[in-house]
């Protein structure tokens, strides 16, 4: 098999290294990286004897021939280490709880092994990195504890003035080596512009930046690795995949696995109040919104910056015969959450809801027997305000209990690219 190379989604040179694409984080022309070709591996070959030992089969496949063919169990051992269990909640209805990582969302699984990828990297060639992080709710926390302490690299992480719940927001801002922590009087779409804007202004051209959005490749690898366990494990090619989604790069780490051997017998984009995708599903002249806040936060993104990869992968007509797409509303999210509980005793967080919500609508046209994966991605106690308005309480798990009381650090700054510029030469003077 040749080594596994990428190219940008607006156009087909320079290719470039998984090394060089982790590194660089967005393609120089603007775009975003995706395989040059997709590495095919034997589904049937991989073991189902762990979550571990079927993601290091999978990932060795795709990783032949880079700079981290060795590091492959080490990566998945480090970096993925905690349990991923599949849960059936009803009869053909299975959740696959990605929130058993540090913390408690699945962007522990990107997260953690971009930092160790990029930290291996930058030791063996003695350089350094800025990583530039806009989050909506998980993605900075998980980054943070994630890259915090690796030698070489600062992470700056920036989120929208309460647009995050008050749990996320002390797991965003508690005091960590390496990483500073900016509240942006903003949307999260403005602190995504921030990050964006950065790269492309010349006064910070000397600066070492790079990205752990989910527009870098490092974050996608190992987010397919959990459906590969669980499709693996349900012993199915008819599973139907569904997917709580904001900026899409969920849904694309599952589609790569699909177009990599994967069988399934096609997506569910579960969206919240910002619906853009499913409209495009629909309309493919929609376009791009404001987005709104709604209690599945993580997922409140009108801009979603993955939608570029899944247009340059797929033609229109693949796309909508492979995704389909739902938006479920605030009010519907609640009602969700209750009447999962009531008929099953599962609690599900407000996005995982969103999923459960989606799935049902199509239930009824789906054959008895096919099995429904919806991937929960957050753990309930991260938002104790929303499950309180069903009469729920989740149980705290330890991580939480860990961070209680600690220290936090956070400046606050205007969604304004002279201000973040500035924040960024100090820390590079520094
Ligand atoms: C980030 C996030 C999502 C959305 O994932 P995307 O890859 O951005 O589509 C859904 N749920 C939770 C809890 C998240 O943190």
């Amino acid at each position: 098999m040749n080594e596994l190379r990428f190219h940008s989604t607006r156009s087909a040179s320079p290719v470039v290294s998984v090394g060089e694409a982790l590194e660089a984080g967005l393609a120089p022309d603007g775009g975003l990286f995706i395989p040059e070709t997709v590495p095919q591996v034997d589904f049937g070959a991989l073991p189902d004897s762990s979550f571990q030992y079927c993601s290091k089969a999978y990932l060795s496949q795709w990783l032949q021939g880079t700079e981290f063919e060795k590091h492959v169990d080490a990566l998945v051992d480090n970096a993925l280490n905690f349990d991923v269990p599949l849960v059936e909640v009803e009869a053909g209805t299975f959740v696959l709880e990605l929130f058993h990582g540090p913390t408690l969302s699945f962007k522990d699984f990107g997260a953690r092994m971009m930092a160790r990828m990029l930290g291996m990297r930058i030791a063996s060639r003695g350089s350094s990195a800025i990583i530039l992080v806009a989050t909506s709710g998980d993605t900075g926390s998980a980054v943070a504890d994630g890259f915090s302490g690796v030698p070489g690299i600062d992470v700056v992480l920036l989120y929208p003035k309460g647009g995050v719940s008050p749990i996320q927001e002390h797991q965003l801002i508690v005091k960590r080596p390496g990483v500073r922590a900016l509240q942006v009087e903003g949307t999260f779409d403005d602190c995504q512009k921030l990050v964006k804007g950065a790269f492309d202004d010349s006064a910070l051209e000397d600066l070492p930046l790079s990205t752990a959005n989910s527009i870098n490749v490092g974050r996608l690898i190992p987010q397919m690795l959990y459906y590969v366990w669980a499709v693996k494990v349900l012993q199915r090619n008819d599973v139907r995949v569904c997917v709580p989604s904001g900026n899409l790069g969920n849904l694309t780490a599952s589609l790569w696995a699909h177009l990599s051997g994967m069988p399934v017998s096609g997506f569910i984009a579960a969206h919240n109040d910002n619906d853009f995708f499913p409209e495009y599903l629909c309309d493919p002249d929609a376009a791009f919104k404001t987005s709104v806040q709604t209690f599945s936060n993580a997922m409140d993104v009108g801009a979603p910056s993955n939608f570029e990869r899944l247009a340059a992968m797929l033609d229109f007509g693949k796309m909508t015969s492979l995704i389909q797409g739902v938006s479920i509303s605030n009010e519907e999210t609640l009602e969700s959450m209750q009447s999962v509980l009531n008929r099953t005793g599962y609690l599900a967080d407000p996005h995982t809801a969103v999923g459960l919500e989606a799935l049902s609508r199509f239930k009824p046209e789906m054959p008895k027997e096919q099995p429904a994966l919806v991937v929960s991605t957050a753990h309930p106690a991260k938002f104790p305000e929303t499950c309180e308005k069903t009469g729920m309480v989740a149980p705290v798990p330890e991580q939480l209990k860990r961070l209680a009381g600690m220290e936090e650090e956070v400046t606050t700054i205007a969604a304004d690219a002279g201000a973040f510029r500035q924040v960024l030469l100090d820390l590079h003077q520094a």
